[in-house]
């Protein structure tokens, strides 16, 4: 029979998810013993900038429902509207430093979280790579570590995003949602840093859908969760380490009890030792506002 595990990616979007979220989950994974994937923003915090979206009536809809201002905090949802953000790599060193040192793969989420979310698709190719070397450059000092890789915000990347990835060391990179890893083709380049792809929905995305509550949210994910098949999942410093602690201690404890292995993304590379092609598209998700990238069906784009 075959054995089941789930990569854990934490990502870290904000100051309050780095000061508070991050010591929360750190404490949680030690006491049980689990290593996991983080993903740091290193550069200044302008989430609040984010703010505009709430004129937007869909985001409010997902805000209602998620409860987002409880989730994540009024402070963060005005952070960088009025004053320039905290520059976090600067004021939470140490907490970055400790999670490195405590064994857990540290990779880049973004230097800046806000401005990928909102401008990374109308940068240019130096202005690209300069936000992403910026980060590399950034942790690496921070942890005395190679960021082992990265993973783009909110799902927003393209092929060119992929191909300057390719000039930074990273071991692989988790940028898409998809169903197994796969080596991205751009063009008619096979690109050779790996995509491990999220396969399983986050929080936000579920909670308050189809029934789905604090109670039963648990059970629903553990529901998801396969033996033989790539498990991958994302949880947020500023949700599952703050406002959803409980919930997330839960999920670890029964999902050990159950013998699922948790490990950080890399480990998974070894797992899974066939790797497919798969092109990388542009797509709506439910519960997300925005297209995502995500893994096609490399069959199906070849017949093209
Ligand atoms: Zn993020």
């Amino acid at each position: 029979m075959h054995e089941t595990t789930l990569g854990l990616r934490i990502d870290v979007d904000t100051y309050r998810g780095t000061k508070t979220g991050v010591p929360n989950l750190q404490k949680i994974l030690s006491l049980h013993g689990v290593t996991a994937s983080f993903f740091f923003c290193v550069g200044p915090d302008n989430m609040g900038r984010h703010i505009f979206r709430l004129l937007k009536p869909e985001f409010l809809k997902k805000m209602m429902r998620s409860n987002a201002p409880n989730l994540y905090g009024w402070d963060i949802l005005f952070k960088g509207t009025v004053l320039p953000g905290p520059v976090i790599g600067k004021k939470c060193r140490g907490i970055i430093r400790s999670i490195a040192m405590d064994g857990h793969e540290t990779g880049l989420h973004a230097w800046d979280h806000y401005q990928w979310q909102a401008h990374i698709l109308k940068m240019n190719r130096s202005e690209i790579f300069n936000t992403l070397q910026k980060g590399f450059e950034s942790l690496a000092a921070i942890t005395g570590k190679i960021p082992v890789s990265s993973a783009s915000p909110g799902w927003i990347c393209n092929d060119e995003i992929l191909e300057i990835k390719e000039r930074l060391p990273f071991l692989y990179n988790s940028d898409t949602r998809g169903s197994h890893i796969f080596f991205p083709m751009a063009g008619n380049r096979i690109l050779k840093q790996p995509q491990i792809p999220v396969t399983l929905p986050t929080y936000d995305e579920i909670i308050g859908r189809r029934g789905i509550c604090e109670i039963n949210y648990n059970e629903y994910l553990l529901s998801l969760i396969k033996p033989g098949q790539l498990n991958v999942l994302t949880i947020h410093a500023e949700a599952e380490g703050i406002h959803c602690l409980n919930l997330f201690e839960n999920f670890i404890r029964q999902a050990l009890s159950m013998k699922i292995r948790i490990l950080p993304l890399s480990e998974l590379i070894k797992e899974f030792s066939s790797k497919g092609l798969s092109r990388v598209v542009s797509k709506e998700i439910k519960g997300r506002h925005g297209k995502v990238a995500i893994q096609a069906n490399m069959r199906r784009e070849l017949k093209k």
